[in-house]
């Protein structure tokens, strides 16, 4: 099924959601419309079609109640950590959830974002 082990795919997107220092939740995606790795949000013969959903959103609704929690995102492609951080939509998701760090890797190294913190 879902893996990110998955030897075709050369990007690979993965997130998790720590609660209290336990791992709660775990979300993959892959290549972006890869029907393999698409979870369906819309009716198939919409317009729009199919679209991939994020790992981000993924974790987070597996994770149920994140309330205070930290999310990982991790973006690896050829085995390098890539600029990871989430899309406005998973920010939206990630603020709704209650989620209150965000940790994420970059194209050198790793980032911290808190929320609820001004970042300006
Ligand atoms: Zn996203």
């Amino acid at each position: 099924m879902i893996t990110a082990a998955n030897s075709e795919v050369r990007q690979k997107h993965a997130s998790m959601i720590v609660m209290n220092s336990n791992p709660v939740a775990i979300g993959i995606n892959s290549l972006r419309n890869d029907p393999r790795f698409v979870i369906d949000e819309k009716s198939p013969g919409t317009k729009s079609g199919i679209y991939s959903y994020h790992a981000e959103r993924v974790a987070i609704r597996r994770a149920g109640n994140c309330e205070g929690g930290t999310l990982y995102v991790v973006r690896l492609a050829n085995g390098r950590g890539r600029m990871s951080a989430p899309c406005d939509r998973c920010m939206t998701a990630i603020e709704n959830a209650g989620i209150k760090k965000i940790v994420f890797t970059t194209n050198s190294g790793i980032a911290v974002t808190r929320i609820g913190v001004s970042n300006v």
